[in-house]
């Protein structure tokens, strides 16, 4: 524990930054340095500044730091978890970048870059061949690694296993999306409450892309995504945490819902993300019951790091559905990043 990397976390009062905050509490790799936000609240200390909204208490290593400003100046570390928003990510990300630091970013600002991986340690451990080509290309020392969008988490996880087992065609996605995904204090109760709202602005475009490039490969200089198509909708519901995707896939060679459940249940993660900290213990979990999983119910499974399946069952248009459930802030978001550094840290990108 006494030589544990100094990191800091960018934007730590949000939805995102205080899951962060809790998750990183007493990790064996990790500690916690540096704390940045905007200019709102640099300068206050922590416990003053920040209102606590996790279940449990705030950490009380954190309650007297000091907010720093969010610039490569205040922070020296040699890894930045981000929880900036995209449109500050945007100038901020690449400037610790090119200061030297890994940057390990829940924000969707570089996502789409080809030379830019979204990262899941479950699926795609080979995508960080794209950091020498990221920092030949921009000319930094340190890099931007992603998270996908925290809808595309337990959907891409899921479809990674179908992908190897059966091969695929085409998704048809349908989320309901909680209430955290909007961040804090997100959408106007008054909106939210006895509603669905069938919009979430960008988010789209982003489940029909993100989990295409997680599949995907490094080739040349860029990352291809995998070849088949995804139609998505994306809706806000009245959860406080958990995302559910309602998903029918038409796979290359068809399965029968009992070999698609034995896929699921025995997908692994590649050896080298298997015995990671945050390594979901398992990788996806299928209820049974016909009426699982449920976000209240199945989100904090494996510590909030596995994915669950459940209902799977034949459909009469793509061949296969089901549903599936993770939790949008610790596997879609903090607890996806730290395991991603985790990994950094095993393939030596981070000493
Ligand atoms: P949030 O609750 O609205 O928090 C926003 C945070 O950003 C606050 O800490 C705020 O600090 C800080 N901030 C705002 N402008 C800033 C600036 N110019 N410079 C530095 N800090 C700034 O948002 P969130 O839900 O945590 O989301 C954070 C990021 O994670 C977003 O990019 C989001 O898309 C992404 N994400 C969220 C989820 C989720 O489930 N919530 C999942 C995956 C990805 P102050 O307190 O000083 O205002």
């Amino acid at each position: 524990m006494s030589n544990r990397i100094p990191v800091a976390v960018l934007a730590a009062t949000g939805s995102v930054g205080q899951r962060f905050i809790q998750l990183l509490d007493c990790h064996p790799y990790f500690k916690v340095t540096v704390i940045t936000a905007s200019d709102r609240t640099v300068g206050q200390k922590y416990g003053d500044a920040c209102h606590w909204i996790l279940p449990g208490d705030m950490p009380d290593w954190v309650k007297e730091m000091t907010i720093q400003p969010t610039s490569p100046e205040a922070v020296h570390c040699p890894l930045v978890f981000s929880a900036l928003p995209a449109d500050a990510a945007v100038e901020i990300e690449p400037a610790f970048a090119r200061a030297g630091s890994i940057v390990c970013s829940n924000a969707s600002a570089y996502r789409a870059a080809p030379d830019v991986s979204i990262l899941f340690p479950e699926v795609n451990p080979d995508l960080t061949d794209i950091i020498p080509i990221q920092r030949s290309l921009r000319g930094w020392s340190g890099a931007i690694i992603t998270n996908s969008n925290c809808t595309s988490a337990g959907l891409t996880v899921s479809l990674k296993a179908l992908y190897d087992a059966f091969g695929l065609k085409k998704v048809f996605a349908v989320s309901m999306q909680a209430l955290s995904g909007a961040g804090y204090p997100g959408i106007p109760s008054i909106d939210i409450i006895d509603n669905v709202i069938p919009l979430i602005k960008g988010e789209e475009d982003k489940v029909e892309h993100e989990p295409r490039k997680m599949l995907g490969k490094v080739v040349g200089n860029e990352i291809i995504p995998a070849d088949f198509v995804i139609s998505a909708h994306t809706n806000r519901v009245a959860v406080v945490d958990g995302h559910m995707v309602c998903v029918s896939v038409e796979l290359e060679h068809s399965a029968t819902p009992e070999q698609a459940v034995e896929a699921f249940r025995a997908y692994q993660a590649p050896e080298i993300s298997r015995d990671l900290p945050f390594a979901p213990q398992p990788v996806i979990v299928v209820r049974d019951e016909p009426d699982r999983p449920q976000p209240r119910l199945d989100r904090m499974t494996g510590k909030g790091m596995t994915t669950v399946v459940g209902r799977v069952r034949p459909d009469p248009l793509f061949g296969l559905k089901y549903v599936v459930l993770s939790h949008n802030t610790i596997r879609g978001a903090a607890g996806g990043s730290i395991y991603n550094a985790e990994l950094l840290v095993k393939q030596g990108y981070i000493k």
